[in-house]
């Protein structure tokens, strides 16, 4: 990743600082762990597994790539917050404008929802 100068935070923005980077750390390390297990997964489909196997293989791989994606977003959530947290923009709702609080931003540092529209979102989400 490209160096980019550390800002400096105090207070209550330090405190979540700490608590995106905690969340980024652990993603990572999982992110490393899976890619190589996936790493695994192709190779052994490269040397030629019966079709039943290559089956369960490649569901675990889906999975793997899954979670990669998933985990790359969720990384790419707390640079943005970071960005915001050095913006002085960091919590507060991208869709209605209000503050999201401050319980809910330390279980989930990189929420860019309050907990109203999150949960409307996922109403949403739902009834596709
Ligand atoms: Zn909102």
């Amino acid at each position: 990743m490209a160096e980019k100068k550390q800002p400096t935070f105090q207070g209550q923005d330090l405190v979540y600082y700490n608590a995106l980077m905690k969340v980024r750390n652990e993603l990572s390390e999982q992110m490393r762990i899976c890619a190589a297990e996936s790493l695994d997964c192709t190779n052994s489909e490269k040397r030629g597994v019966t079709t039943h196997m290559a089956d369960s293989d490649s569901s675990r791989n889906e999975m793997g790539l899954q979670m990669l994606t998933e985990n790359g977003n969720v990384i790419s959530l707390i640079d943005d917050a970071i960005e915001r947290l050095a913006n002085g923009e960091y919590g507060i709702c991208m869709d209605c404008g209000e503050p999201i609080s401050k319980a809910r931003l330390m279980a989930r540092p990189y929420a860019i929802f309050c907990i109203k529209c999150k949960s409307r979102h996922e109403e949403m989400m739902k009834n596709r």
